[in-house]
């Protein structure tokens, strides 16, 4: 019946009915935030993109969501997303025809040192905080093409595209480094935006923030809007707003997200504490 549906355990049917209802629940969430935006906001009139974070959920639901229409899936730890990625591609490149992989997204804190496992799946890293962190992934990239070159890596995303980099901006004015969710102050912004800019393998694509606790998010996303307009100043094609969880999927929408990451309220709840 479905292209890719002989991937999914044929014992878990309900699995796979359980995820579009959740997923079209979301997308009818996404549609209706949309319908309801500011004209300043509402992009001409593109949907916002979904990127369902599919962390602590096995291969096999991204098979799932994939058979479901879903392009864009995102990870927050290189551990669980490398192994996953390559057994979800695998598992595609065997159908006949081939399916193609979703896009991966990492979306979490992200060590320099894991630069060059993350760009063998990865089309975009929404998490660059740091310039250390761009330089470690443009290495990465080019190293990851020359390998490629060389015949000794399959080939990634980032093998013919720039790797986009959003850059994760931290919107709690009064964050310590315990309560902070990750990102750089918003000072830091143009400078980072440079880096990326001039670093080559990379291409700058917007910003992307995780709203602070106990706050407003209207509020913040409506400062990560602002920081994207002064962004967008230099940086034209920089056009990116990743903001909103399953939580808070209407507030980013109606500040102008063009994409919201979507976890939970897609596959069910996780473990809280990881
Ligand atoms: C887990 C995660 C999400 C999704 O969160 P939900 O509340 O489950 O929708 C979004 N963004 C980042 C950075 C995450 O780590």
């Amino acid at each position: 019946m479905s292209e890719i549906g002989d991937g999914v355990d044929p014992q878990d049917a309900g699995r796979t009915a359980e995820l579009a209802q959740r997923l079209s629940a979301v997308r009818r969430r996404i549609l209706d935030a949309a319908a309801q935006r500011e004209e300043d906001r509402s992009h001409g009139g593109e949907l916002p993109s979904l990127v369902v974070v599919t962390k602590f959920f096995p291969a096999q639901d991204v098979l799932r969501l994939r058979e479901l229409g879903v392009r864009a899936v995102g990870e927050n730890r290189d551990q669980e997303a490398g192994p996953k990625a390559a057994e979800v591609t695998a598992v595609l490149a065997e159908r006949e025809p081939p399916v193609s992989p979703p896009v991966w997204h990492f979306v979490g804190q992200l060590q320099s040192n894991k630069a060059k496992h993350v760009v063998r799946y990865a089309a975009w890293v929404h998490s660059v905080d740091r310039t250390s962190l761009v330089t470690a992934l443009g290495r990465a990239v080019r190293n990851h093409r020359e390998a490629v070159a060389a015949g000794d890596a399959e080939p990634g995303p980032c093998a013919t595209e720039d790797l986009t980099c959003l850059l994760q901006v931290d919107l709690d004015p009064a964050a310590t480094p315990e309560s902070s969710r990750g990102g750089a102050h918003p000072d830091a912004v143009p400078e980072l935006a440079r880096a990326v800019a001039e670093t080559e393998g990379l291409r700058l694509g917007g910003v992307m923030a995780v709203a602070p606790r106990d706050t407003d998010p209207r509020e913040a996303f409506d400062r990560l809007w602002g920081i994207s307009q002064e962004l967008l100043l230099e940086h034209p094609e920089a056009r990116a707003v990743s903001a909103g969880m399953s939580g808070d999927l209407e507030a980013a929408v109606a500040a102008g997200a063009t994409h919201v990451r979507i976890g939970s309220d897609v596959l069910g709840p996780r473990p809280a504490v990881r």
